[in-house]
């Protein structure tokens, strides 16, 4: 039988549901939140104290409370969302030659629709896509998978691209959320 490291928990108080901390030795000073299902975990370093812990979650905690009033709002704000999404592309589309390592949406990506880090196999998408019909957020994601095969936008990757049957479409959309986001505010720049 596997043996399982004990789980470590920060207990639920009035103004937070439970963490629990995973710890890692590979992590070094990064730490990190997220939700799964209706605990929080804490992505930490081996070293950090229980303290810090507690510390570092109440400054995450509006982030990660406005993250779940979004998802309940509509689901597809999930980051389960965009991995059921990735997993039908890749069958659907490219033969399931790719799929992300990991795939999130991210509130800090203002410049571009989506990335890719092909080395880590991990793919961000901007939250400006929130609410845009699902064959856009399906042709940025697509792209990106694209780029976990080709990182470059040669022609091998336009062919792989070219699999995607809503691409013009899906570019129209987007050229004109653009200009509508230009007239407003910074302007996000078209996808990685
Ligand atoms: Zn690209």
């Amino acid at each position: 039988m596997p043996t399982e490291s004990p789980r470590e928990w920060l207990p639920a108080d009035a103004s937070r549901p439970d963490v629990e901390i995973r710890r890692s030795a590979r992590r070094q000073k990064t730490i990190a939140a997220r939700w799964e299902g209706d605990h929080i975990v804490l992505l930490a370093p081996r070293s950090l104290s229980r303290k810090l812990a507690a510390e570092y979650v109440h400054r995450l905690l509006p982030r990660l409370m406005a993250e779940a009033r979004n998802a309940e709002k509509d689901p597809r704000r999930t980051d389960a969302h965009l991995a059921d999404r990735a997993a039908e592309l890749s069958a659907r589309y490219l033969n399931r030659r790719v799929g992300p390592t990991r795939i999130r949406w991210v509130t800090n990506q203002n410049t571009r629709w989506g990335s890719t880090t092909p080395s880590t196999g991990s793919i961000r998408i901007s939250h400006h896509l929130w609410g845009a019909p699902e064959y856009v957020l399906d042709y940025v994601i697509h792209h990106e998978l694209c780029h976990l095969i080709e990182p470059s936008h040669d022609a091998r990757f336009k062919r792989l691209e070219a699999l995607y049957p809503h691409v013009d479409r899906a570019k129209t959309f987007l050229d004109g959320m653009i200009f509508e986001r230009s007239r407003t505010e910074r302007p996000a720049g078209p996808s990685a």
